[in-house]
């Protein structure tokens, strides 16, 4: 008789786990993904859109690397084109999920490790680790667990 065992996974995230934004979790309860996004605009542009409803605003937009037409939200695109190049987009006062939020909003949700983390908003991959891989879900941040 064989016995098949499935492999144990370690449900804890190590530095090679891969993180992302995960959208299902701000479907769910009341969570407020557009005032989220607001909030890391930025003040130019906080200061400009205080007023404007952008609500679900989603535009076509043209990718000058690919040619290709997508879909895109209008905040996001905006954050990608603009306040993402501002000096203080990720800045020493910048929380580690703030940050971290903004790296994967401005990379298409790439999936990234708290060590890769770690060089694009630097700062210490443990801290990162421990903040982001901890039971406590910040901002729909989450591990890609397999
Ligand atoms: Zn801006």
């Amino acid at each position: 008789m064989t016995t098949t065992l499935k492999p144990i996974r370690s449900l804890r995230p190590t530095l090679d786990t891969l993180f992302h934004i995960d959208y299902e979790w701000w479907n769910k309860g009341d969570r407020d993904l557009r005032l989220y996004l607001r909030s890391h605009l930025c003040a130019d542009h906080r200061a400009q859109l205080a007023e404007a409803d952008l609500e679900g605003d989603m535009i076509d937009w043209i990718d000058p690397n690919t040619a290709e037409v997508k879909r895109t939200d209008a905040l996001v695109l905006l954050m990608c084109t603009h306040c993402v190049h501002q000096a203080d987009f990720i800045g020493e006062h910048t929380s580690i999920v703030d940050a971290a939020f903004r790296v994967f909003l401005t990379n298409d949700n790439q999936p990234l490790a708290s060590h890769q983390l770690a060089q694009q908003i630097n700062r210490d991959a443990e801290t990162i680790l421990r903040t982001i891989g901890g039971k406590q879900v910040y901002q729909g941040i989450r591990p890609i667990l397999g």
